[in-house]
């Protein structure tokens, strides 16, 4: 139980119970991490406030802006001294590019989506390297619409090709500071970003029908494999995407 007892972790994109990144925090904390989170705005501090009742683990950064990443980075090294890991659980478009025809994607909701859920992990891990001890992990959170043509994910599954190839370059010029970087490809869940996605009731029923045993993924799993990248159990694992679907890749 023990696994991670003793790391700090830092976790960014909860914004309710069913996020993602909810679901990893709660099972590294299980395991004995001390888990730090950051929330986008004044709105979401609301939401996450219900959830992580410490005033003193909660940390405004909105990855939109570098000042604003690195300010946050800043409190978190004044705070807790260096950290042990980074969860990156954060994606967004406009609901107008998430439906229909790619072909209708406007040039500056490309350009969101991508950096929002792209780009901001390269911010991420740039300034992440100063508050990051050697080793220490950084996991990201993808789906696999970035290899396959998703119904309505659109410019989101572009978004998250980009973020897979963001995570292996970023693997290979973090190594020598002893920084991996992974990313979890999650199977579909109903969270509030993917309310976002046109008929995204489709989405989730075929993708539990297209599991092993037509039964979804859960947060608990996802987060399982969240703590094992976080831990010392995979320090062979580098620039990696490792699928916690259900198989639903596979078929
Ligand atoms: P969620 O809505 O709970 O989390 C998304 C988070 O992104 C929110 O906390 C939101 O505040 C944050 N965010 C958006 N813009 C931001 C910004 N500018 N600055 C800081 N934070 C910002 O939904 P989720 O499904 O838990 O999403 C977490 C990650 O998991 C995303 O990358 C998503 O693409 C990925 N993912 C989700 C699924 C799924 O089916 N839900 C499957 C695979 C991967």
């Amino acid at each position: 139980m023990g696994l991670l007892k003793g790391k700090q972790i830092l976790v960014m994109g909860v914004a309710n119970k069913r996020s993602i990144a909810w679901g990893c925090a709660q099972v590294m904390q299980k395991l004995g991490a001390t888990v730090i989170y950051t929330y986008q705005n004044e709105r979401m501090k609301k939401s996450v406030s219900k959830l992580v009742k410490d005033d003193e683990l909660l940390i405004e950064c909105d990855v939109s802006d570098d000042q604003n990443i690195e300010k946050a980075f800043d409190q978190v090294l004044q705070k807790f001294g260096k950290i042990d890991g980074i969860v990156h659980a954060i994606a967004f478009a406009n609901r107008d590019e998430l439906q229909g025809e790619i072909m209708n994607t406007s040039r500056e909701g490309y350009q969101l989506a991508q950096d929002i859920s792209a780009y901001s992990l390269i911010a991420v891990a740039r300034y992440g390297k100063k508050i990051l001890k050697d080793p220490a992990s950084i996991v990201t959170l993808t789906y696999m619409g970035s290899s396959r043509a998703i119904p309505n994910y659109n410019v989101m599954g572009v978004a998250k090709a980009a973020l897979e190839a963001n995570v292996r370059y970023l693997a290979r010029d973090m190594g020598k500071y002893g920084i991996r970087v992974n990313a979890i490809s999650a199977g579909a869940m109903k969270t509030l970003a993917v309310t976002g996605v046109a008929n995204h009731s489709d989405l989730l029923k075929e993708s539990q029908r297209r599991t092993v045993d037509q039964q979804s993924v859960t947060l608990d799993e996802i987060g399982g494999a969240c703590a094992f990248l976080m831990s010392d159990l995979s320090t062979g694992i580098v620039g990696d995407v490792i699928y916690v679907d259900k198989g639903v890749h596979l078929i």
